[in-house]
């Protein structure tokens, strides 16, 4: 095995999502970076991970001493239902391949990314790490969620028979530049923001789906990207852990709309349609594990990182994902 000493090269799955990208904002801009390293982000076009041989060919080339796995089949809500199966496979097999060639290729660690999501529908708040596996997921998206699971279980697997230290990470909802714009099938916040843009260019009201009352908690993505930045050099677990904000910044869907509405100058009615679906009326995880390790850490505030997200939205309209 590599000794620490060595300069990382680090090879990052997923390289050209939201998290990837701020990932890289971090190593280029930020000093995230230590002398003699080297970051490389890849995307689906570099090599689909689904294809074994592919993802073969891809750690022969770059050869990485450490892993930061992101990359993920993911979907709209219902997608995710109607496709549950390929959802599973899809990311069954990116997982495996990715997990079991950095193993041939004798790579030191992988820190993976699994998500709350997966975490038992039916539970007791707040959720921790501790409960993963205690329970089915909710139905709507069993596939991916089961999948993700596994990078767990595999986890331990590669640690009891080969001593190796491939951990997992959990964030809670992330947002931030270059997210999934897609008025359906992208995340919340985003989705809103796009939805804002429109309203506002338009002339017409804000329509949110839902009530506006479940609660979240929203890490801004490079926030995310610092921890896990820490997370590949420091963390010396194989259970995985939550990357989020307290549970009392935990606020209402309500509350980041009129943030966004504010960032994006927007003066026109907002509508609640109650007929759509709300969803989990919380979802609250605790981040008191992150806290012990890291006591001192501060979040960008809500506010700030969704302004930061609607400028960065609106001057790359064209580049963004809608
Ligand atoms: P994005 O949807 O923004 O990006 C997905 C990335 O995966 C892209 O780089 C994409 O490449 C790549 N990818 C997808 N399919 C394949 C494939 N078959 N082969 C190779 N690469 C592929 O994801 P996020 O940045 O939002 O999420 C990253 C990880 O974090 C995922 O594992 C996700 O499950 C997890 N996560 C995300 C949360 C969030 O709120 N965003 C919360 C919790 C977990 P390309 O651009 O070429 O399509």
């Amino acid at each position: 095995p590599k000794t620490q000493s060595e300069p990382m090269r680090v090879l990052v799955t997923g390289g050209s999502g939201l998290i990837g990208k701020a990932i890289e904002q971090v190593v280029k801009n930020e000093g995230g970076s230590l002398e003699g390293e080297q970051w490389i982000f890849v995307s689906s076009k570099e090599a689909n991970l689904v294809d074994l041989q592919q993802t073969k060919a891809l750690f022969e080339k770059y050869r990485p001493t450490h892993v930061i796995h992101l990359a993920a089949k993911v979907g709209g809500l219902y997608l995710h239902m109607r496709e549950n199966l390929h959802f599973l496979r899809d990311n069954l097999r990116i997982n495996d391949n990715v997990l079991q060639t950095a193993h041939e290729m004798n790579v030191t660690k992988v820190v993976s990314c699994l998500s709350s999501c997966i975490f038992p529908d039916k539970t007791t708040y707040p959720i921790d790490e501790s409960m993963i596996h205690n329970g089915p997921p909710h139905t709507s998206n069993f596939g991916y969620s089961h999948a993700k699971r596994m990078i767990d279980i595999q986890n331990r697997g590669y640690f009891e028979q080969y001593g190796r230290r491939y951990t997992a990470v959990i964030p809670t909802n992330v947002f931030g530049p270059y997210d999934n714009f897609n008025l359906e099938n992208g995340h919340v916040l985003s989705a809103l923001m796009h939805k804002t843009y429109l309203a506002k260019k338009q002339g017409t009201p804000l329509q949110v789906w839902g009530t506006g009352t479940p609660r979240r908690q929203f890490i801004y993505s490079l926030d995310a990207a610092r921890l896990f930045i820490w997370v590949l050099r420091e963390y010396d677990e194989i259970e995985p852990i939550i990357l989020s904000v307290d549970e009392d910044e935990e606020l209402p869907i309500k509350d980041a709309v009129l943030m966004i509405a504010e960032a994006l100058d927007f003066k026109g009615p907002i509508e609640f349609d109650t007929s759509k679906s709300d969803g989990q009326l919380k979802k609250t995880a605790s981040n008191a594990k992150l806290r012990r390790y890291r006591p001192n850490i501060t979040f960008t505030p809500l506010s700030e990182g969704i302004k930061k997200t609607c400028d960065w939205f609106v001057q790359n309209y064209d580049i963004a994902r809608t």
